[in-house]
């Protein structure tokens, strides 16, 4: 089976491209590397450098495909706030021309990166699939859009369609090439902050007044190959005429204090902090229920926090040498 991966060069979709390959499977990545990276690009894949918004550049890269899994997308919240039409522009609109192509060529299998920003601030936890979706900021928001594309897609033209609703992805995935890590510019994320803090740099972490026992946030991780491990799954239980929503998390929660413990356990020393105001949009706790991902497709995940914290410490020291 050859398989597209949009966004193929990013931290996410570059692991699961070398999974795939070394799985067996044929790939072919598209990406316009305006996020992504040349290197990440997964020896062995067809790669097509053109955007989402490039008919041509998807026609190209959907010959001889037989499913999609579409990591491509814009995705820093803060960017979405001030700058929405890009993300209405390249998520929804970008994701409208890949379903044209893949409708013109017949191809009806795809397996899409949603988020849990589709749910925005929960009422209650665990979130499951069926809690209300009120994203609160254009990236969520341009998130549900298709997955709501993708419901009609399967109904009018028989597609099969998976999305899977991401909490927190991190760790790294080492492949036969070299660790595939996050590198993002900015770096938001929490577990590269911590790792990174120095004392003159500190981690900032936004907000110690929240209501929770230790008074920070708290988020529900996902290793990287445990999330890729669920799409493979998932681009095999596809059904044509039916898309089905799933929530991938570890269906428990850590707080940000929590995460600067296993943190300071990896690397042998204190990690240097201090508390900020809490940053803009987020919520106190998310954390997914994951009923459906082990019912519905097997799965569940097997790698703990400690692991993603060591592996994104080990792969971001080989690559900050
Ligand atoms: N966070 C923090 N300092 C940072 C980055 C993140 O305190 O430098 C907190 C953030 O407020 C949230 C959690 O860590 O509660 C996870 O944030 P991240 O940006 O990694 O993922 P998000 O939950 O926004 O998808």
């Amino acid at each position: 089976m050859r398989v597209l991966v949009t966004g193929g060069a990013g931290y996410i979709g570059s692991a699961a491209a070398a999974i795939l390959l070394e799985r067996g499977y044929e790939v072919t990545i598209l990406d316009d590397l305006s996020t992504g990276h040349s290197e990440l690009v997964a020896p062995g894949a067809k790669f097509v450098d053109g955007s989402l918004l490039q008919k041509a550049a998807v026609d190209s890269a959907l010959e001889g495909v037989d499913a999609v899994i579409h990591f491509g997308a814009k995705s820093l919240v803060g960017e979405s706030v001030q700058k929405p039409e890009i993300y209405w522009n390249t998520n929804v609109n970008g994701t409208r021309i890949l379903l044209e192509a893949m409708r013109e060529k017949g191809i009806k299998k795809i397996v899409f990166s949603s988020s849990a920003a589709t749910y925005g601030e929960p009422k209650s936890v665990p979130i499951t699939e069926g809690s209300e979706t009120k994203p609160t900021n254009p990236y969520g928001a341009s998130k549900l859009a298709v997955d709501y594309m993708l419901t009609s897609e399967a109904i009018a033209h028989e597609i099969g369609a998976i999305s899977l609703r991401y909490f927190n992805v991190a760790g790294a995935y080492k492949s036969q090439s070299g660790w595939l890590t996050e590198n993002h510019n900015p770096e938001t994320h929490l577990i590269p902050n911590v790792l990174k803090a120095t004392s003159d740099n500190p981690l900032k972490i936004f907000g110690a007044d929240w209501p929770t026992a230790d008074k920070t946030c708290i988020r529900d991780y996902v290793h990287v190959v445990d999330l890729i491990d669920a799409h493979i799954i998932s681009l095999e239980k596809l059904i044509a005429g039916k898309h089905e929503i799933i929530n991938l998390g570890c269906g428990s929660g850590y707080s940000v204090k929590q995460v600067v413990d296993a943190a300071a356990k990896t690397v042998g020393r204190e990690i240097p902090f201090v508390v900020t105001d809490r940053r803009p949009g987020d919520p106190a706790v998310l954390i997914a229920d994951i009923s459906k991902a082990k019912n519905y497709l097997g799965w569940a995940p097997t790698r703990d926090l400690a692991v993603m914290v060591s592996d994104t410490w080990e792969s971001q020291n080989v690559s900050n040498k």
